[in-house]
């Protein structure tokens, strides 16, 4: 039996068999052949494999995600059987005497280069039809299996590189128990979604796709960090166990679903959650959350062909505003960029996609996206207790000139007559160090900071939070963060301003008692880690904490403050 190390990157134990979403190698060699019918025969046969394949594929869509979804299934069917695609590939064959892999590859790239070209979104999806298509159909040639993590429809724990934060939008979370991926940090979009999911995950295995096996019996520790492989019945027996003594303990903290966040001495602090959707909600009512502390609305505008319109986000925004019931709820405008893209803004790649441009930056260039944003959050706005906050914001120039955009199209909305709250907050992430270093200024022109310790600390400490191998440089608790930290809260403070987080450091248990000490006002977390917050707060007093706090800013390293928090917070 083996097992891995890995980053636990979402709580919880998941035991069932591997399906690894690893691209194929659909790599072949040009070749001459001897007898071009029987080859043309040989393309036939993967033709007609792919479209039983693929209408097995739609009529299960059709059942399990709607016709919309199952709609994509029909047009990659149309594009098997269209004689313009198939005739100048047969023709190919026959006259070049060519293996039936290279002409059907030159034939669809033509096709898919012209189709490309076009000035029409239409026909650059029918290019990506055809590079689908053109896939299912080589590895029926090759003989090599392709995968479709949305048509899974049993018990498993998917082993991949990498998953992308719409790839794991799309998991079934009834069939997904777990995934595990070789790269990948605590703060990459697919661990954070993940915890929102509530599938447990260990990333940053680095060799996962290698040593597991299709169908290997697997194990998730998501509270370790480890991944089992065909572990011996003993240890799938412990196993149970653990996963019972978790349940028990979840059922624990759920008692407190009710209860104010209050520390042993009598402080209130706020409890938020981080959502991605407006289907996010339901875990934020169960688990207790006292508001919303990120909405993160990018999201909507991923796993899809075009930008959502100014009514479709009005719909979401409003929903999460009643849904809320008039508790705050501080909404992101789009942050897009970084590990999040965007396929259809076909954007040109970047050296260093976390420092270029994205979030606010693309926001504040590409201004009619923003704006439609800002109309659709404004209109929202009378429906619950709505707070706006801008991303990524690096200078108070940038803020200004967001700020200006709001209020030019506040104003215009005003004029059309539309109802607009007149008590929207306005704030920023602090997740860039030159706004942390300059939060005294800020905080005379915000309304309030949420704190983005994800970026704050991949830039404060130059390591890419994607990067596993330079993962150990994500020190929450190093004085060096905890200094900034202080920065921000106090220049909020005295202000009259209220400070939060929204970075996943704001849920970590290690971090809480510092947190607490420091002065933080909301703390925005995971849905699934409220209740395990509150109930460790409640045991803390806010008075030990401040000392505590006032002790560790003084400490040189990241081990001595994990020390210090560990002897004055009884962990
Ligand atoms: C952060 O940077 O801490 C944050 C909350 O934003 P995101 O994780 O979406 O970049
Ligand atoms: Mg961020």
């Amino acid at each position: 039996m083996t097992f891995l190390n890995g980053i636990a990157a979402s709580n919880g134990i998941a035991i069932a068999k591997a399906y690894r979403l690893v691209e194929p190698d659909l790599s072949f060699e040009k070749k001459t052949v001897d007898d071009a019918k029987l080859e043309i025969q040989r393309f036939h046969s993967a033709l007609e494999q792919s479209k039983s394949e693929l209408s097995a594929i739609r009529d299960r869509a059709r059942v399990d995600l709607g016709q919309d979804k199952a709609a994509i299934f029909e047009a990659h069917l149309l594009v098997l059987s269209d004689p313009e695609l198939i005739a100048p590939i047969e023709d190919k064959i026959s006259s070049e005497n060519v293996n039936a892999e290279h002409a059907l590859k030159e034939t669809a790239d033509m096709f898919i280069m012209m189709f490309e070209q076009m000035d029409n979104e239409y026909m650059k999806e029918r290019a990506a039809d055809i590079r689908d298509v053109t896939k299912r159909v080589l590895s029926h040639l090759l003989g090599v299996h392709v995968v479709n993590p949305s048509m899974i429809a049993e018990e498993v724990i998917i082993i991949a590189e990498d998953l992308t934060p719409s790839d794991t939008a799309q998991l079934n979370r009834q069939f997904v128990k777990g995934f595990t991926t070789d790269i990948g940090g605590r703060t990459s979009h697919s661990a954070i979604m993940a915890r929102s999911m509530e599938i447990p995950a260990v990333v940053g295995t680095k060799t996962a796709t290698e040593e597991i096996n299709n169908g290997d019996l697997v194990i998730v520790d998501g509270l370790k960090g480890q991944v089992h492989i065909n572990p011996t019945p003993e240890v799938v027996e412990e196993y149970h166990r653990i996963h019972k003594e978790y349940e028990a303990q979840k059922a624990e903290w759920a008692k407190l679903v009710n209860e104010p966040t209050l520390s042993e001495d009598g402080h209130h602090v706020e409890l938020a959650a981080n959502i991605g959707t407006p289907k996010d909600l339901k875990g934020v009512i169960e688990n207790g959350g006292e508001g919303v502390g990120l909405y993160r609305t990018e999201f909507l505008y991923m796993g899809r062909e075009q930008l959502p319109t100014e009514d479709e986000q009005f719909d979401a925004y409003k929903s999460v505003l009643q849904g809320m019931g008039g508790k705050p709820v501080v909404v992101r405008t789009l942050d897009i960029g970084g590990d999040k893209e965007l396929p259809y803004l076909n954007l040109p790649k970047e050296m260093n996609p976390f420092l270029g441009f994205r979030a606010i930056r693309l926001c504040l260039e590409e201004q009619e996206i923003f704006r439609t944003q800002l109309r659709a959050l404004l209109r929202a706005s009378s429906f619950g207790n709505l707070k706006i906050m801008f991303p990524m914001i690096a200078t108070l120039d940038e803020f200004r000139a967001a700020k200006a955009v709001l209020n030019e199209e506040k104003d215009k909305l005003v004029s059309e007559g539309q109802i607009v709250s007149d008590k929207i907050e306005l704030g920023i992430m602090v997740e860039i160090p030159s706004t942390a270093i300059l939060a005294d200024q800020f905080a005379k022109e915000v309304d309030f900071f949420s704190i983005g310790t994800n970026d704050l600390i991949q830039y404060t400490m130059a390591a890419d939070r994607m990067n596993q191998r330079v993962a150990y440089l994500y020190q929450p608790y190093s004085p060096s963060i905890l200094r900034l930290v202080k920065m921000v809260i106090d220049a909020a403070h005295a202000e009259g301003k209220w400070a939060g987080m929204c970075g996943e450091m704001a849920g970590d248990e290690t971090a809480i008692p510092l947190l607490l000490g420091l002065g933080l006002d909301e703390f925005s977390m995971s849905a699934t880690s409220i209740l395990k917050a509150r109930s460790q707060i409640r045991k803390l007093s806010r008075k030990r904490m401040q000392e505590l706090a006032q002790e560790v800013l003084n400490m040189s390293t990241t081990a001595e403050v994990v020390e210090a928090v560990k002897a004055a917070a009884k962990m």
